[in-house]
């Protein structure tokens, strides 16, 4: 799954709005309006230095570059039946309305907007995205899907609900399933063979082993060995391809879109996490709760990948860009193997520099921009999804057995994305603090300066989260850190509205709020929990003053693959 972006696609519509009725002329914006549109997306250049990577890993990357690209076909082809025709046609138009289209479309990968609830913004195209996309046929509704299913056997029913088929009309009224590798053949087929190219040009085992039964799963559709072999995927040269998320099928949410990511890892990054992994355990018995709830013993660490993002394609490439997923999501590799996360580590840079730089300089003072660091921010990201794996996972309410997600419920993720931020906060604090001890003295700064940019940074950040809306976890989390943190003193209201760290406070504050996450988690407090969320996940007017000063920062960037394009030349 990806990190929450912008609010949730996932918006019910009533049954009228699944037959697609043609956009009005009247609601189509005019070019300016397209580029202010686009002018969200600030355009951002994705260079990456490949030169550490041997002569048949550079060869082999050329072929991954290649096949990544076919999976925007396929996913055009998946997003709407009209996709691929009207790409081609706003390729060929030349005047500065046509272009700004196919700018717009290039962006969105289709004719609906994003960021605006799929909306049409080329006229003659269905008023908004259809809910099943192209994976059923567009005048199915989910009423004849379900009679059809329950009427099918058990075997027939897993084909008609897979990830890997597309749903069609047989014959009037009667449904059909047909799998992937048939209906998407001719891509599938071209991508295969430019991943077994790849894996007789790699040196590395792991990489071809990959690439080799992925290359069988698109022919065959099974997905099964080749999800095994990209958990067990460790090699300069990173790659993710293949159907994996739902979030396009609106309709039923069973159908997977085709995405990839061809990437490098990053090894300074890798050893940072190595250095961590120690310690986890030490910060887990001294985390600030009562110290029944401590664990004796952590599990496994899930594994993490820090790479650097060459290429995105097809699901992986519209609207908000990824900035890190976990995966697999098939539940019986996630059961053998667990599940991977991949953090981008050169988008989210590109992304700070872009919209949380912009912020920094309207929410603090001159004097605290200077801390804003992108490695401090970065370093707490990856201590973020290290805490998802610390704090009380397995609980006994009133002698249940039970966990925080079943007791928390609803709002588990706002719960536990923030209990992740400020664990992440405690912990780096920690960490510095016994930097000696532990020697990471080469992996973390750890003097006053760094202290100081740990917090302002992540005070900035609060700030970009704060604007995806109270809707979501993460911002509605972020709202109830930042009230929190304001009221204990930890954080303060300048008299010109901008926001300052007071050091002499914020750990102490820090660890209170810590202390309330892991206790209502420990606890499973339901009604603890809500009245958190209902007292602090608001939006003050002073917070909101500073929000209203942050209308015209993009809300995402626009890659250009400027490295991918060098070594494989793609279209557009
Ligand atoms: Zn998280």
């Amino acid at each position: 799954m990806k990190m929450p972006a912008v609010l949730s696609a996932l918006i019910l519509m009533c049954a009228m709005c699944i037959a697609s009725s043609p956009a009005k002329a009247s609601q189509i914006p005019d070019r300016a309006q397209l580029e202010k549109m686009s002018a969200r997306f600030a355009p951002t250049r994705i260079q990456v230095d490949i030169s550490g990577l041997s002569a048949g890993n550079r060869q082999a990357l050329g072929k991954l570059i290649e096949a990544a690209r076919i999976l925007n076909d396929i996913y055009m082809r998946q997003l709407w039946s009209g996709d691929q025709a009207l790409y081609a046609r706003l390729q060929k138009e030349r005047t500065p309305l046509g272009r700004a289209r196919l700018h717009y479309f290039w962006i969105n990968k289709s004719p609906w907007d994003d960021l605006n609830d799929f909306k049409a913004f080329i006229a003659g195209v269905p008023e908004r995205k259809p809910l099943g996309a192209n994976f059923y046929p567009e005048d199915m509704t989910r009423e004849q899907f379900e009679s059809w299913v329950k009427a099918l056997p058990e075997k027939d029913q897993e084909q008609a609900k897979s990830f890997f088929t597309v749903i069609r009309w047989q014959s009037k009224g009667k449904l059909t399933w047909i799998p992937y590798s048939q209906h998407y053949r001719p891509e599938l087929e071209h991508a295969a063979a430019l991943l077994r190219q790849s894996a007789t040009l790699t040196d590395n085992a792991s990489l071809r082993k990959f690439l080799m039964s992925r290359a069988a799963a698109f022919l065959s559709n099974d997905y099964y060995q080749s999800d095994l072999d990209w958990m067990d995927l460790d090699s300069p040269l990173d790659i993710t391809i293949g159907p994996y998320e739902t979030y396009s099928d609106e309709l039923l949410g069973y159908k997977a879109a085709f995405e990839a990511y061809v990437n490098l890892r990053d090894e300074k990054e890798t050893q940072k996490l190595a250095a961590f992994a120690p310690h986890l355990q030490e910060i887990e018995n001294n985390l600030p709760e009562a110290p029944q709830y401590r664990r004796a013993q952590l599990g496994a660490l899930a594994p993490i990948r820090v790479v650097d993002e060459i290429l995105s394609a097809g699901d992986g490439a519209h609207g908000v860009q990824t900035a890190a997923y976990n995966l697999p999501n098939d539940e019986r590799v996630v059961q053998q193997k667990g599940s991977k996360r991949v953090m981008l580590k050169n988008i989210q840079e590109a992304k700070f520099q872009t919209v949380l730089v912009p912020i920094s300089k309207r929410v603090l003072t001159p004097a605290e921009q200077k801390d804003v660091s992108f490695e401090m921010f970065f370093t707490h990201t990856v201590a973020h999804e290290l805490m998802h794996g610390l704090g009380p996972q397995q609980i006994k309410v009133q002698g249940r057995d039970t966990s925080p997600r079943q007791e928390l419920k609803e709002l588990y993720a706002a719960i536990e994305e923030a209990k992740a931020d400020v664990t992440g906060l405690f912990a780096l604090q920690y960490m510095m603090d016994h930097s000696q001890q532990m020697g990471l003295g080469s992996v973390l700064p750890s003097d006053a300066a760094a202290q100081r940019q740990l917090y302002t940074t992540f005070l900035a950040s609060a700030f970009r989260s704060i604007r995806f809306g109270l809707n979501e976890a993460h911002g509605r989390g972020t709202a109830v850190q930042l009230n929190y943190l304001l009221d204990k003193g930890g954080f303060v209201v300048n008299r010109d509205g901008t926001f300052s760290v007071d050091m002499a406070k914020i750990k102490e504050a820090v660890r209170d709020l810590d202390h309330e996450f892991l206790t209502l988690e420990a606890e499973g407090n339901y009604a603890g929990a809500r009245q958190m969320l209902e007292h602090y996940g608001v939006i003050r007017p002073e917070v909101q003053r500073a929000l209203d000063r942050l209308h015209d920062i993009p809300v995402d960037i626009e890659p250009l693959f400027v490295t991918a394009d060098e070594l494989a030349p793609g279209k557009k």
